[in-house]
């Protein structure tokens, strides 16, 4: 998608009919959106999500559209803790049948080519991945693709689906829970691939920058590593 296409689809806007809500684990919840036909975007990228059943401050939030188009809904995961802001707690608010409206979808976070890629998610950066996962099962492969899931609590969000993906396809994934072990993995790929390779990171801003720098001090260049830095955690 190229800038201009990308700055346009920003302000397309439409409002979302929510389906359900449940939960994936102690503090993330998964919510379903019908998807009208013509509403597409690429597996991977993120919307901006605005609360319009009620009034609250600051009512617009960034989520990975965490489903794959060929999934026909639209599903938003993310981590609600014990003091939720406003915008989470409209989230568990929602009835079925009321609208959430998304701005985009949005953004450069998508496989581009058949590059081999390894996909490197923190905790809830795993959204991106779920959706690439989801759109590469629904189309056959497209070289080769390794997941390394990393979370320190080791609460692993989609593991059945990802397991089932894995053991159907070539695409390897890894769940770790150390950043040693993480490494380990990263090395192991640079080493296989050398200059070859694609590197997509996910997850809150910090481990995200981490592992940017891991990267680039291991000569990836920076062209070669793509960011989806979660703000707010
Ligand atoms: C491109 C992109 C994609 C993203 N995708 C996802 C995704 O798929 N899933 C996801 O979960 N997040 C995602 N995020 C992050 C998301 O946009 C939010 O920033 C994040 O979920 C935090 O949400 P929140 O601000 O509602 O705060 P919460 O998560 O509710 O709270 C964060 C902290 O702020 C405190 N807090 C909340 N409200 C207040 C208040 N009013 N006053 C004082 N303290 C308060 C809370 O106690 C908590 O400690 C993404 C971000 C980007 C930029």
């Amino acid at each position: 998608m190229s800038f201009f296409q990308d700055t346009l689809s920003i302000f397309k806007k439409r409002d979302l009919s929510f389906i359900e809500s449940h939960k994936e684990s102690e503090d993330v919840y998964s919510f379903l959106f019908e998807k009208e036909k013509d509403l597409t975007w690429k597996a991977g990228q993120h919307g901006l999500f605005t609360i319009i059943h009620k009034k609250i401050k600051n009512p617009i939030r960034p989520f990975t559209v965490a489903s794959a188009p060929a999934e026909n809904v639209v599903r938003l995961t993310m981590r609600i803790g014990d003091s939720p802001s406003d915008f989470k707690k409209a989230m568990l608010e929602l009835q079925i049948g009321m609208k959430v409206r998304i701005s985009g979808p949005v953004g450069g976070f998508y496989l581009k080519d058949h590059s081999p890629s390894l996909l490197i998610a923190g905790g809830i950066g795993i959204t991106p991945f779920r959706s690439m996962l989801k759109q590469i099962e629904a189309e056959g492969n497209n070289g080769d693709k390794h997941l390394l899931y990393m979370d320190t609590k080791q609460s692993y969000l989609f593991k059945e689906e990802l397991d089932n993906i894995a053991n159907n396809s070539s695409i390897r994934v890894t769940y770790l829970c150390s950043r040693d072990d993480l490494h380990q993995e990263i090395d192991a790929f640079i080493n296989l691939y050398k200059d070859n390779g694609k590197y997509f990171v996910a997850g809150p801003k910090s481990m995200v920058g981490d592992i940017s720098n891991y990267l680039k001090n291991n000569t990836i260049p920076k062209q070669a590593i793509k960011k989806d830095a979660f703000l707010g955690y």
